[in-house]
């Protein structure tokens, strides 16, 4: 695996692919201990060790994470695999703690990223603090929770901020664990400019042998680290033990990946710039068309105020859609976008023509 660029590497050392791994949760110095043991055997050290020391889980009744002692087991991790270490705070005292034991990075798990107090009492934690933070998505798909989490660490003066991208809770999709929905990360690397966002494959897949598909798949949409949940002995963890791997299976999961450049770390490419033109072109002449098209719309609305037709038409509509998405299909264009498309140009079609009869009709007034 290549290092590509240094960009925040947060005085850590990071680099992008950034590899997080550890286990679920600390659950003894002795595991602790085997697994840091079996990472260096393995010649697997990751960039970052991560282990939950506090764990918010579903149903009461099962580990809720060895607290405090646990810090201490991952100063001891720093000083023996001589990296940093990250952990998940839930509230305001797990944040005071983690930053009396030198945590380097903390992260903020989905369960809390949902809820609005708890991020603040999070966030007021750390003012004055330098600490970087990771915040993972939301139990459910919602970009502008997961932004304004962000958000909420970036206005206390915290610019040292990465995504988790770990998937969503789906009632009835039973694939994953967690379902990726992989426009969020995407549209999230393009609401932040410069956001870097991990992924955690473990916790998408919630077995071990989906990890690797989810993980290509992170790369090949261009996030920018994974976070692994790493253990000497999976099948005996406390928590979560289908989705973790050993550190060899870690190793094995990291060398099947075909890491892809980032396209800053390439020399000036002849090739992709000729297509980059042929794209832009294409797209001038898509926007003519659009433009061309919404006239047309116009001429309609005109024609329809005159007549006191209503704007909506739906048999119209109903044929439009059928035509078009099945001329779309058989084009090779899939039946999801042609229908978000037609959609999309239908109801800004509808929005000009019912503004025109608003605008006609306040003339008449
Ligand atoms: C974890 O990382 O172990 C964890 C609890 O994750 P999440 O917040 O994504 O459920
Ligand atoms: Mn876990």
């Amino acid at each position: 695996m290549k290092s590509h660029k240094q960009i925040k590497d947060w005085g850590l050392g990071l680099t992008t692919p950034l590899i997080i791994a550890g286990p679920c949760s600390a659950e003894t110095p002795e595991q602790i201990e085997q697994i840091c043991k079996e990472m260096k055997e393995e010649n697997m050290v990751p960039q970052l060790f991560r282990a939950g020391i506090w764990k918010p889980r579903t149903r009461p009744g099962s580990f809720e994470g060895i607290g405090e002692e646990g810090l201490k087991w991952m100063e001891i991790v720093r000083h023996n695999l001589n990296i940093p270490i990250t952990v998940e705070v839930g509230n305001a005292a797990h944040a005071e703690l983690a930053l009396k034991h030198n945590v380097d990075v903390i992260w903020v798990g989905a369960r809390t990223t949902v809820n609005p107090f708890a991020v603040q009492e999070i966030a007021e934690a750390l003012r004055g603090s330098d600490v970087p933070v990771m915040v993972k998505n939301p139990m459910n798909p919602d970009l502008d929770l997961w932004v304004g989490a962000l958000e909420r660490m970036h206005a206390v003066g915290l610019d040292k901020l990465a995504a988790i991208h770990r998937g969503f809770s789906d009632a009835y999709d039973k694939r994953f664990r967690n379902k990726p929905n992989w426009s969020m990360p995407i549209h999230l690397k393009r609401v932040w400019k410069g956001m870097e966002v991990i992924n955690d494959p473990s916790h998408i897949a919630g077995r071990r042998d989906g990890i690797l598909e989810i993980s290509q798949r992170a790369m090949n949409f261009g996030l920018d680290g994974l976070m692994i949940e790493t253990h000497h002995n999976p099948d005996k963890a406390w928590s979560d033990a289908k989705q973790q791997v050993t550190p060899k299976a870690l190793k094995e999961i990291l060398t099947a990946i075909d890491f892809k450049e980032p396209l800053e770390a390439m020399a000036p490419d002849e090739k992709l710039q000729d297509l980059r033109r042929a794209v832009d072109h294409l797209d001038d002449q898509l926007l003519d068309i659009l433009q061309e098209r919404f006239a047309v719309i116009d001429q309609i609305g005109a024609h329809k105020r005159e007549h006191h037709l209503t704007v909506f038409q739906s048999d119209r509509w109903k044929d439009v859609m059928e035509s078009r998405t099945k001329k779309g299909v058989d084009k090779h264009l899939s039946e999801k976008f042609m229908k978000e498309l037609l959609y999309c140009i239908h109801e800004e079609s509808v929005k000009r023509q019912e503004k025109q009869l608003r605008e006609a009709e306040a003339l008449k007034k």
